[in-house]
């Protein structure tokens, strides 16, 4: 897929002077839902009204949304507030009641981009639309995954695309609901910078209380939009209770944010240019340690060789991470970022040491 600035005049288009904002409901509920809450969203920055209105779930018997019934109030929605319509479509059908009702923007859910079929089979329904076509990375945290469901829809020539980072599913318990794990995105905007990169927070979280702080640091790596869950009774919503915000709270956290520049100029420019420089030697210096401790590694490697010792050795292993953990604290490291750095440091140093010993 060539990088192409045809994938960027729909959100130039919209003329916005602040990043896009999409907020909605996770779920249409009823007709007076929708309604009260695009109302009470039309004087704030959000100019996209979102709501599932078919909604996966993970397991059979929950709020499965209440189907097509709630497009005609989203049509109500953009008569009445101006704003643009957006729901998620995941097959066929979803995709041919979203284009006669004639939804503005179409997403597609991280349950779906994981499906090159699903994906497929809406490419296919969508072709040539001038429609704006959204992507939700994968639950998997697999960047090819994620293009590659770009790619599709940009083969069937549909050029108003955009992609939505709401994190990645973990099996370890974090504090995240998906953790954001940012340099998805970071590589995804290096590789496709005219691509609308927008981030969902409320995904992320799975609480309201990261929303702001997710928020900010997605305008601090240039994304271009929020889409934020929200809700006159985020309490009592049918779905994602627990990470919805009423409007009152989306206009506080808009009103905090802060956009930034987003390129250095004068001063701060040459600032930043001494301070670059003084990062690329420390890092010329960490390769050059890296390359150092690997010589050594090897060293051992020959010894273990000699000695027909196997190469892990536990105790050794735990020492070494229990001791870097402490340090790291005293430096002012967190450990967890020590440990992780430790653990590739640690299987990079193993594969050095399997050359050594089958000669391979
Ligand atoms: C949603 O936007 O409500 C949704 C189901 O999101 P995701 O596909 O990111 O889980
Ligand atoms: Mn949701």
């Amino acid at each position: 897929m060539e990088n192409t600035k045809e994938f960027r005049t729909w959100l130039d288009d919209m003329q916005l002077d602040h990043p896009l904002v999409i907020a909605g409901p996770c779920s249409a509920e009823t007709e007076e839902q929708v309604l009260k809450i695009a109302h009470e969203l039309k004087n704030t920055d959000a100019t996209v009204f979102r709501a599932g209105v078919w909604k996966p779930r993970t397991r059979p018997g929950g709020f499965e949304g209440v189907g097509a019934v709630a497009l005609p109030w989203l049509q109500r929605v953009r008569k009445e507030t101006g704003m643009k319509i957006a729901v998620e479509v995941a097959n066929l059908a979803h995709v041919k009641l979203a284009l006669e009702a004639d939804i503005d923007i179409l997403w597609l859910g991280a349950r779906t981009t994981v499906n090159p079929f699903a994906v497929q089979e809406i490419a296919d329904a969508l072709n040539g639309t001038d429609k704006i076509v959204l992507v939700k990375n994968p639950i998997n945290p697999d960047l090819a995954l994620w293009l590659g469901g770009v790619e599709r829809l940009h083969t069937a020539n549909i050029k108003n695309l955009g992609v939505i980072h709401r994190g990645f599913s973990s099996y370890k318990k974090t504090s995240y609901r998906n953790v954001p794990q940012w340099q998805l995105p970071i590589e995804l905007k290096q590789r496709f910078p005219d691509l609308p990169i927008i981030n969902d927070p409320s995904h992320i979280c799975g609480n309201r209380t990261g929303i702001e702080g997710i928020s900010q640091i997605a305008l601090d790596l240039n994304f271009e939009g929020l889409m934020i869950e929200t809700h006159v009774d985020p309490d009592n919503a049918w779905s994602d209770a627990a990470q919805q915000i009423t409007p009152g709270r989306l206009v506080e956290i808009m009103d905090d944010l802060k956009v930034r520049e987003p390129k250095a100029e004068g001063e701060a420019l040459n600032q930043l240019t001494e301070l670059r420089a003084e990062i690329d030697v420390i890092d010329n210096h960490i390769l050059d340690t890296l390359a150092e401790r690997m010589k050594v590694v090897e060293k051992i490697g020959e010894v273990k060789k000699g000695k027909n010792i196997s190469i892990l050795q536990d105790d050794r292993w735990a020492t070494i991470l229990e001791t870097v953990k402490k340090e790291a604290v005293v430096r002012g490291l967190s450990d967890a970022f020590v440990e992780f750095i430790f653990k590739a440091i640690h299987q990079e140093s193993i594969n050095h040491q399997e050359t050594i010993v089958t000669g391979k």
